[in-house]
Formats: structure tokens, C-alpha cells, sequence
């Protein structure tokens, strides 16, 4: 079933590889971008998906592209082999990281 949220995504999947280079080599192109854009995490459904786009990430060769892209430019969605959560949390972390200098 086409539903508005599955065209946008697949247009925001479509803009994306055309405007990122790296974004045509990654693992996900060509599968179903609802997986990467669960409307919840909450759902046995979402849970089983978002499992599914994070073990293809894992193997992504553009995964760290992905991660570095994302980090500064998408608040949603799995992108770089982390979810919205993961990547709020890595954004936290390293903004309070103090810069240890070795002498
Ligand atoms: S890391 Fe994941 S979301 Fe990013 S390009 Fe690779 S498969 Fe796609």
C-alpha cells in the first residue's frame, strides 16, 4: 500500500542519493527506506525493522560518511548504523567531552 509517508521517504531517499555521492554506495540503495524511518520504535514491527536497517548498516561500506553527514544535517531516521536516540546521545557526548591534552 502507497501511503504518503512511503512517497515522501522514497523521495527524500532519491534526493539524497542524487545530492550525496557517498549515499549511492551504501547498502541500504534499493531496499525499502521505511525501515531506516520507523514512525516508533515502540511497535514489535518497528523494533523488527529498525533491527533489520541496523544489521545493514553495520555492513555499509559509507557507514562512517553516513554517521559524519547525519550527525550535523538529519534529526530522524537510522543513518550511519545508529537511531535517533543513539546519535541525540553521541551528539551529547561529544559536545561535553573535555579535550584531554597530553604533554
Ligand atoms: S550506513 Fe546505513 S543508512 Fe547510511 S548509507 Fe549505509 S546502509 Fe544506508
Amino acid at each position: 500500500m502507497t501511503t504518503r509517508k512511503n512517497v515522501a521517504v522514497t523521495l527524500i531517499a532519491q534526493a539524497l542519493s542524487e545530492r550525496l555521492p557517498w549515499a549511492s554506495k551504501g547498502a541500504c540503495k534499493g531496499k525499502d527506506m521505511r525501515w531506516w524511518f520507523p514512525s516508533g520504535e515502540n511497535s514489535v514491527k518497528d523494533r523488527t525493522t529498525m533491527k533489520q536497517a541496523l544489521a545493514i548498516c553495520k555492513e555499509c561500506d559509507v557507514r562512517q560518511q553516513c554517521l559524519d553527514y547525519a550527525l550535523n544535517n538529519e534529526s530522524d531516521g537510522i543513518w550511519g548504523g545508529l537511531t535517533t536516540k543513539q546519535r541525540n546521545s553521541l551528539r551529547r557526548e561529544r559536545r561535553y567531552t573535555p579535550i584531554i591534552q597530553h604533554k
